[in-house]
């Protein structure tokens, strides 16, 4: 049972039959996959023999997904909440106790074992590709940034790696602005900006087109990360994508106040944000532990952007992993099952799950440029995730139980790491 959206039926099969399908929309499928771990053929069950040469194993109904891609994630603050906790819970909190740790603890091999940690994780989840935001204020780029492309070179057969550069979008001044969006031309990565709308924001997002321009680079934005119904930065990225012409790609991260602004508003942004091009990254753990919290009420909302609406007016939306085990979000294991479950229960994403598994999957692939990767069709590689699970209930509510993890047509080893290492 493949996820609807997900897979791509190979011209020629027989599809005189109806497909299988559940109440979700996953669809029962035959999969051949050759002795190179390439899929050779993608066709509705029982409509074909298995090729020559083939074996031929039954699922028995179990759910199938293409691996997963994370477009979205820290790893150079994950795994510190044990001696970097945060206070309070707020963001505010969250950034304090990050730098606090920062000054007095990383250092390269720190640094790298922890992002190292990470990537075994989501690697043995059945992930193929994290981008990772790197903190990029000035004096705060190393160690992280020397860690991650070693660590890109030394993971570049198992895990898809890609870096952005993150700072305040006000940081982008002057000449340390010139000297971030150089590095990430030099070595591949994107332009992060994070951006708090307020009166200034027009002339700061001028500047990081500018410097995203003369460069080429794509621009990778952490936007409206507040309940604050009046923060509308996602707005003025699209209205600046729009005036500029920009042609190269743009993803916004959280847009969580999108979501506490009036219908008419949110109609309107949303239009725009189709408009432009943007792709929205929806950090769903995160928002949902560090939006509306106090120190004595009970949460109201949930701090998630509109998946719905901005998926229905044909915006890419994607949903990814963010913080884990840090300041930020105490919670998490670099496992976008997880990510997934928590989307499904928070936005209401069933009734049904559709094609929601694109998510994680193909959309994100899609936004970092790995598009073929991620899905199940013919010619791509045979790297799948096999559940226990035959529909979403008994996918979602033991998801980790009997998960096989295939890469190029072999299962992998699916051992987590032990957290005693970062001990
Ligand atoms: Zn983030």
């Amino acid at each position: 049972m493949v996820p609807d959206g997900t897979f791509t039926l190979t011209s020629g099969t027989p599809e005189s039959r109806q497909p299988r399908r559940d109440r979700d929309g996953a669809v029962c499928l035959d999969i051949d996959i050759d002795g190179d771990g390439v899929i050779r053929r993608v066709s509705l069950a029982d409509t074909t023999s298995p090729m020559d040469g083939l074996t031929l194993i039954a699922m028995n109904g179990r759910q199938v997904w293409p691996g997963f891609v994370d477009a979205h994630a820290h790893i150079d603050k994950c795994h510190t909440w044990g001696r970097a906790p945060n206070p309070d819970g707020t963001l505010l909190g969250a950034r304090a106790a990050a730098k606090r740790d920062r000054l007095e603890t990383w250092h390269y091999d720190e640094v790298y074992r922890r992002m190292d940690f990470a990537l075994r994780t989501a690697f043995a989840h059945g992930t193929i590709a994290v981008r990772t935001h790197l903190d990029s204020q000035e004096g705060r780029t190393e160690p992280c940034l020397s860690a991650f492309l070693a660590l890109r070179s030394d993971w570049a057969s198992r895990v898809v790696l890609q870096g952005t550069l993150t700072l305040g979008a006000a940081k982008l001044a002057g000449p340390w602005g010139d000297s971030v969006a150089d590095w990430a031309a030099e070595n591949g990565l994107r332009l992060g900006p994070v951006v708090y709308d307020g009166p200034e924001g027009k002339a700061l997002l001028d500047r990081a087109f500018d410097l995203a321009e003369t460069r080429g680079l794509e621009l990778d934005f952490h936007v409206d990360e507040t309940d604050d119904a009046a923060a509308d930065g996602l707005t003025r990225i699209a209205d600046t994508v729009l005036a500029r012409g920009f042609n190269g790609r743009v993803l916004c991260s959280h847009a969580c106040s999108l979501a506490r602004r009036t219908e008419a508003q949110a109609e309107r942004t949303i239009a725009k944000v189709h408009a432009a091009g943007i792709g929205i990254v929806s950090l769903p753990m995160t928002n949902l532990y560090l939006q509306d919290r106090n120190p004595i009420s009970t949460p109201r909302w949930r701090g998630i952007t509109l998946l719905r609406e901005l998926k229905r007016a044909g915006v890419a939306v994607a949903l990814a992993g963010d913080n884990v085990r840090d300041a930020f979000h105490p919670y998490g294991d670099h496992d976008l099952v997880d990510v997934f479950r928590d989307a499904v229960r928070l936005g209401h994403l069933d009734l049904p799950i559709g094609d929601w598994p694109r998510a994680v999957t193909s959309t994100p692939a899609g936004m970092l440029g790995l598009a073929g990767r991620s899905c199940i069709a013919a010619g791509a590689r045979a790297d799948l995730v096999i559940f226990e699970g035959r529909d979403y209930t008994e996918v979602l509510a033991r998801h980790g139980r009997g998960r096989i993890v295939i890469r190029a047509g072999r299962g992998i080893s699916p051992e987590l790491p032990d957290y005693r290492e970062l001990d």
